[in-house]
């Protein structure tokens, strides 16, 4: 199949893209500005994972379970479990993924594990008041053209009323703490940002809630400090770049660890930076 981008096309896209800048957008342009391209300029489509219809359909059920918390409504955890189900079933089919009968079972099996083991664990019921769940927030800051825009799974408001912006992930593994914030960071920024804008109030720590994928999954909780005044100018010049980068058009291979999970790699090969794919 040959696929091919005139300017004019790339040019109009480009200035949708930046009318707001996203974490993922951010993050995917930074991994590696070709797959920004071929993802989000070009649009190519990309091959849905079991991974990530898993965590999407997760990410649904705890949706429900903080609204209750939200509401002070009483909630039983079938009522996640099955709200995971219908999730999983409608994700598996908008993303046309395929999956035997056994595969489908296990990742139902998998995920119905971990929304239980959250729905149990300390933190879906802790003192904390929740403010929000899966705010969309989108703000214009002096730094930059673009808006930043962004959606926070769960804001909560600690008993002396700081705010603590919580981000869930699902992983295969324990995570490594130090390596994780690390990686985070930028995502976590973008929250700390958009909700002491939103809110004119300030942001008193980070919150990360690994849950893994283990037969018996754990639930971990990481405590980030906000971002300091180092960290947020670093976070801008990243954004700049990516800004700028974005603008200029300018799309360049980066081979590394990412490429083993690119699904573009063999349009990569072949680009040959005149004129887009072909
Ligand atoms: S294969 Fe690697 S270098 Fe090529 S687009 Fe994908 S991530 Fe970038």
């Amino acid at each position: 199949m040959i696929r091919t981008i005139e300017s004019p096309t790339s040019v109009a896209r480009v200035e949708t893209l930046l009318e707001y800048l996203s974490p993922s957008a951010v993050k995917d342009y930074l991994g590696c500005s070709l797959r920004y391209f071929f993802g989000r300029v070009l649009r190519l489509p990309q091959p849905a994972s079991e991974s990530l219809v898993l965590g999407k359909a997760v990410h649904a059920a705890l949706r429900l379970l903080h609204l209750a918390r939200w509401r002070d409504e009483p909630f039983e955890p079938q009522t996640a479990l099955t709200e995971f189900d219908e999730a999983l079933h409608e994700f598996i089919e908008a993303d046309e993924l395929s999956l035997s009968v056994d595969d489908l079972d296990a990742l139902k099996t998998k995920g119905r594990d971990m929304v239980d083991a959250y729905s149990r664990s300390e933190h879906c019921s802790d003192g904390r008041k929740v403010l929000g769940v899966e705010i969309a927030l989108r703000e214009h800051f002096p730094h930059l053209p673009a808006d930043l825009a962004g959606q926070v799974d769960l804001i909560l408001e600690t008993p002396e009323g700081e705010l603590v912006p919580v981000d869930f992930k699902t992983c295969a593994n324990t995570p490594n703490p130090e390596i994780e914030a690390f990686q985070h960071e930028l995502q976590l920024v973008f929250y700390q940002l958009l909700i002491e804008a939103a809110t004119e109030r300030k942001v008193a720590y980070r919150e990360i809630v690994y849950i893994t994928k283990h037969k018996t999954p754990r639930v971990i909780v990481q405590q980030i400090p906000a971002a300091d005044e180092i960290a947020i100018e670093r976070f801008w010049r990243m954004i700049e770049s990516v800004h700028d980068g974005v603008l200029d058009e300018r799309w360049v291979p980066q081979p590394g660890m990412q490429c083993a999970w690119c699904s573009f790699r063999r349009d990569c090969v072949r680009w040959s930076g005149k004129g887009g794919a072909s």
